[in-house]
C-alpha cells in the first residue's frame, strides 16, 4: 500500500521524479539529493513501511540482497574507497522521512565525513544485564 502524504512512497513509484539507479517491482534505488558523499544512494520499498518494525517479512528478505548487488556495482563503477550501509528508525535514531529506507554511502579517502559514536565500556556484568534483557 502508498501512503498518499508520503513523498518517498511518490517516488518509489515514479509519481515524482528522481535519478533512479535501480528499479524492479518491489524497490527503486534513487540518488539521494542531500549526499554525504559522491554516489550516496537511496534502497526504497515501493511498499510504505515507517520503519523496520512495520516492513514486511517479504521485503526484509529482499532488501539487503538488493544491497549487496548495489553496493557490488557502485564500488566497480565510483572507485571508493569503503562504504557504509545505514539504516535509520526514529528521530533520534536520525530518521527524517518516515518512510523504511536503507542508505548507500560510497566512502572516499578524505572525504570528510564520519558515521560516528563514542564507545562505550560496559563491565561484563553490565553486559550480562543487557544480554538477559534481550534474550530473557
Ligand atoms: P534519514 O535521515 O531519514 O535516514 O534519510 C533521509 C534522506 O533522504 C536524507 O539523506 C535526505 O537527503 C534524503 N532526501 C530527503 N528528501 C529527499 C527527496 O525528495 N529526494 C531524494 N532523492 N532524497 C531525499
Ligand atoms: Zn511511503
Amino acid at each position: 500500500m502508498k501512503k498518499d502524504d508520503c513523498i518517498f512512497c511518490k517516488i518509489a513509484n515514479g509519481e515524482v521524479p528522481s535519478k533512479t539507479l535501480f528499479e524492479d517491482e518491489d524497490f527503486r534505488v534513487i540518488l539521494d539529493l542531500g549526499p554525504a558523499a559522491k554516489g550516496h544512494a537511496l534502497i526504497l520499498p515501493k511498499e510504505h513501511a515507517k520503519d523496520i518494525y512495520e516492513l514486511s517479512q517479504e521485503t526484509a528478505s529482499k532488501v539487503f540482497v538488493l544491497a549487496k548487488k548495489m553496493a557490488a556495482r557502485m564500488v566497480e563503477k565510483l572507485h571508493c574507497d569503503g562504504f557504509n550501509v545505514v539504516q535509520n528508525n526514529g528521530e533520534i535514531a536520525g530518521q527524517t522521512v518516515a518512510h523504511f529506507h536503507i542508505h548507500l554511502i560510497p566512502r572516499y579517502q578524505d572525504d570528510g565525513q564520519a558515521i560516528h559514536w563514542i564507545p562505550g565500556t560496559p563491565s561484563q556484568e553490565e553486559l550480562e544485564a543487557v544480554r538477559k534483557l534481550i534474550v530473557e
